[in-house]
């Protein structure tokens, strides 16, 4: 037998559990189905921010709507000095179960250990969804869906990108998902700093022009690049034209791309050059001194390696092109990126649901009345700071509000 619902949610992330929250507050008659596939809802919501759980940004559209989302769903938020919102008590996992016990309380009916296989549309109007839980198969009848269900990193956390097949399913296009805000790889071995971490100024080059820049910390790697200013380029790094390669690394066209790391950025580089001569005058100095107070040790014999210039050397002996290679290393560090690091790491999916098929008011689908997505699985993603949950947020409203006004 068909269990029949008048809305069915797909995935109890952000968004879904918005989404629910929202519909079944609206309109307490609708019978409201949250299924997700892992055995609790909101896990990535949970672990989020380190688990402190970065939920917004001051900067963000709609700040007031979220804002008083959380506050009628008893979520106590603070702003840091970036303007980056987190719950009071800077644990994730409390906002996940203040909003369960919301949904719960309002009566959505959430089925956990539940994942949904197949959506299908009917001839007439709404859907059949057919999923599966320990007791075996079974379909479900709703007349409208919400796809909720995150996009593909992290699979832990129940994102294998099964919402993208449920689109392409019922006609929708799916920009090619990709990783993103993740490490960098790049050709250069970097054994050497592996573990170090300093400030400088990321800049992003694709066919010599500036493509993306960010002051930040940088994470050293032995092949990789990381840091928030990092993660937030990886998401700039040009995605390959060949759709089976989007997801992979190693794409062709990160070839004209280069990675500039200014490592003083407070300097220009003629004052770079009066502090080199100046210290270079220094009694007993040796090039590997010249650096030192100004760069962390690694980094420093990285430059001078980089700049041909051997540490031993009397730094008074140094000619003016040996100091012009040490300011133009050190100001303009050069790597090439070859590749994203994976799934595994990229807190969110470049790539989704494609938005000109939604209208993104209610985020119905233009393509089939009833059927709704919000959340990552549609083609946005933001940056490193409490954006990308802000959309789940944001989505997760409006998706909710729409499917009890009816929508189209
Ligand atoms: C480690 C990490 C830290 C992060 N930290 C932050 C942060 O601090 N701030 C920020 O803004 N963003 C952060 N993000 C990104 C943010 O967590 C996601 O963008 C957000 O969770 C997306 O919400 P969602 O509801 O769309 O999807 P998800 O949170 O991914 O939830 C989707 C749900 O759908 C379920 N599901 C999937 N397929 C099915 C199916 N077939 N049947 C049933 N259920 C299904 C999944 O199990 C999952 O529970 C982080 C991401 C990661 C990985």
């Amino acid at each position: 037998m068909e269990r029949e619902f008048d809305i069915a949610i797909i995935g109890a992330g952000p968004a879904g559990l918005t989404a629910a929250i929202t519909a079944k507050s609206l309109k307490p008659g609708a019978r409201v189905a949250l299924v997700e596939k892992l055995e609790r809802a909101g896990k990535k919501l949970s672990a989020s921010g380190n688990g402190r759980g970065n939920l917004s940004n001051r900067e963000c559209d709609s700040l007031p709507q979220v804002l008083k989302f959380f506050s009628e769903s008893g979520i106590a938020v603070k702003a840091d000095e970036a303007g980056r919102l987190y719950p009071y008590s800077e644990e994730a996992k409390a906002v996940t179960s203040a909003l369960v016990k919301r949904a719960e309380n309002e009566g959505v009916i959430l089925l956990t250990d539940t994942k949904v296989k197949d959506v299908e549309a009917c001839s007439k109007d709404g859907f059949r969804i057919f999923v599966c839980d320990k007791g075996g198969e079974y379909v479900m009848r709703a007349d409208k869906v919400a796809v909720t269900t995150g996009g593909k990193s992290f699979s832990s956390y129940g994102c294998t990108g099964d919402g993208y097949a449920i689109a392409r399913s019922l006609g929708h296009k799916v920009v090619p998902p990709v990783p993103a805000l993740t490490a960098i790889e790049v050709t250069k071995p970097l054994k050497s700093l592996k573990g170090v971490r300093t400030k400088a100024l990321v800049s992003l080059f694709g066919d010599g022009k500036l493509i993306f820049e960010e002051r930040g910390e940088v994470q050293f790697r032995e092949d990789s690049l990381s840091g928030i200013c990092i993660m937030n380029m990886s998401s700039h790094l040009p995605v390959a034209d060949r759709a089976d390669m989007a997801d992979r690394c190693g794409n062709s066209k990160l070839k004209s791309c280069r990675i500039m790391i200014n490592f003083v950025p407070e300097f220009l580089p003629e004052d770079l050059m009066r502090f080199l001569r100046e210290k270079s005058r220094v009694k007993g100095i040796s090039a590997g001194d010249l650096l030192e107070t100004l760069l962390k040790k690694p980094v420093a014999a990285m430059i001078l390696d980089e700049a041909g210039v051997s540490p031993d050397l009397d730094a008074a002996e140094l000619s003016m092109s040996d100091l012009i290679a040490i300011v133009s290393a050190t100001g303009a560090f050069t790597l090439v990126p070859c590749g994203r690091k994976g799934w595994k790491e990229a807190q969110v999916t470049k790539g989704g649901v494609a938005l000109e098929e939604i209208d993104l008011t209610t985020m119905e689908s233009k393509v089939r009345a009833g059927l709704y997505f919000a959340g990552e699985v549609i083609d946005y993603d933001g940056p490193c700071g409490g954006y990308n949950l802000h959309n789940a947020w944001l989505t997760g409203l409006k998706a909710g509000a729409a499917m009890v006004s009816g929508g189209k």
